[in-house]
């Protein structure tokens, strides 16, 4: 099912006479296509869950239309949406089994709808083979963990075989392992069942390991959508260049004259085409290559081993933020009490952006 988002805006009303209105989602246009899994991402406060909650319809949207399909829902309430929904806390009914926890959706059924308990049941261990509890079906939520209460929670959205799947933050309260595991886990449910998927996480990696496209908003506003490999290597801005990578984006004053990129008054790479202009440049820790003859040459700090690559940890009066991180292979060597390190760039990951806008040039 595709759901297409139509000059989509949310604004809450100042909260007393001093206060400000708050847009929490700001026009937002676009037709997620059928069966993908899209990650909606951005920093706190950014307007995701206000997002998904006008898709599931718990808000009502100020301005624009949101459409399943053909079907305009705008003014559907949730129940007749077809959505599924998870949250971050599984919210899943203590004093009820897994089964029943999962069966819960279908006992309101009416009509032609209306399930007998047979099929109910059936339904139940359908569904829970694939997120893989159905050993666990007597359990009470207190007497599994956090991981399997999470899928018994995706268990009951995905029961009445949603038309969307919504998720928002479901993977914030397991622990590091657990959370890898299950987001692949996720990936993989998502795959067997086609269900067009929207993931709302702050967490970058996250997002870009198990999403078909992802959206990267601020403010309310939408700064880039696309394909995670194509927004990591391709940043509309200075904001998304950001907020994608680990470790983040090195940022420098920079500037172009005569075809070059200057850091400081060193020529750190031939720009041809490029006008003269004040720029802020981004360097992604993989773009540098330790060169004793390379252009740029930063204070050295030092160097921390990570085992395959080793990450240079540096300085430079032009940097912002507080050190340069470059990532780099192992086999490089440096000396011990080295002053200094210089570097050749790699171009295609040395992005220019435009020093009062910060959109890309
Ligand atoms: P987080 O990751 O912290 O959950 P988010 O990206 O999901 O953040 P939203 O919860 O969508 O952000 O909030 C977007 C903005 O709207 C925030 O500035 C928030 O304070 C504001 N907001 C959300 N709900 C309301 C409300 N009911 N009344 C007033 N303002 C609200």
């Amino acid at each position: 099912m595709k759901v297409v988002l139509e000059n989509l805006t949310k604004r809450f009303p100042p909260r007393n006479k001093k206060g400000a209105e708050v847009i929490a989602v700001n026009n937002f246009n676009f037709e997620i296509p059928d069966g993908q899994l899209i990650g909606l991402l951005g920093p706190s406060g950014c307007g995701k869950s206000t997002t998904l909650n006008l898709i599931s319809g718990l808000e009502t949207p100020t301005e624009g239309k949101i459409f399943f399909g053909d079907e305009d829902v705008t003014n559907l309430p949730p129940e007749e949406r077809g959505v599924g929904l998870v949250f971050q806390n599984y919210a899943l009914y203590p004093h009820l089994t897994v089964e029943e926890n999962i069966i819960f959706p279908l006992q309101n059924l009416k009509g032609a709808q209306k399930m007998s308990k047979e099929a109910m049941h059936q339904k139940a261990v359908e569904t829970a083979k694939l997120v893989q509890i159905d050993g666990l079906m007597e359990r009470k939520p207190k007497e599994m963990s956090g991981g399997q209460q999470q899928r018994v929670a995706i268990a009951r959205a995905l029961v009445k075989v949603p038309r969307v799947l919504l998720l928002d933050e479901p993977l914030s309260n397991l622990d590091a392992r657990l959370r890898l595991q299950t987001r692949e886990e996720l990936r993989r449910i998502q795959r067997d069942t086609g269900v067009t998927t929207i993931f709302v996480t702050h967490d970058q990696e996250e997002a870009m390991s198990i999403s078909d496209l992802i959206i990267v908003m601020k403010d309310g506003v939408v700064h880039q959508i696309g394909k995670p490999q194509d927004v990591y290597d391709e940043p509309a801005n200075l904001f998304v260049a950001q907020f994608l990578g680990t470790p983040q984006i090195n940022v420098f004053h920079g500037e172009v004259k005569g075809e070059k990129l200057y850091i400081g008054d060193e020529a750190v790479l031939d720009v041809p085409g490029r006008k003269d202009m004040p720029v802020w440049v981004g360097i992604r820790p993989e773009g540098f290559i330790p060169d004793e003859n390379g252009p740029l040459t930063c204070r050295m700090d030092r160097v921390e081993v990570m085992g395959r690559d080793v990450s240079v940890v540096s300085t430079h009066p032009q940097m912002t933020g507080r050190c340069i991180r470059s990532i780099v292979s192992s086999e490089n060597k440096f000396e011990p009490g080295q002053q200094t390190v210089r570097f050749r760039l790699k171009p295609y990951k040395v992005f220019l952006f435009d020093k009062e806008s910060e959109e890309r040039v």
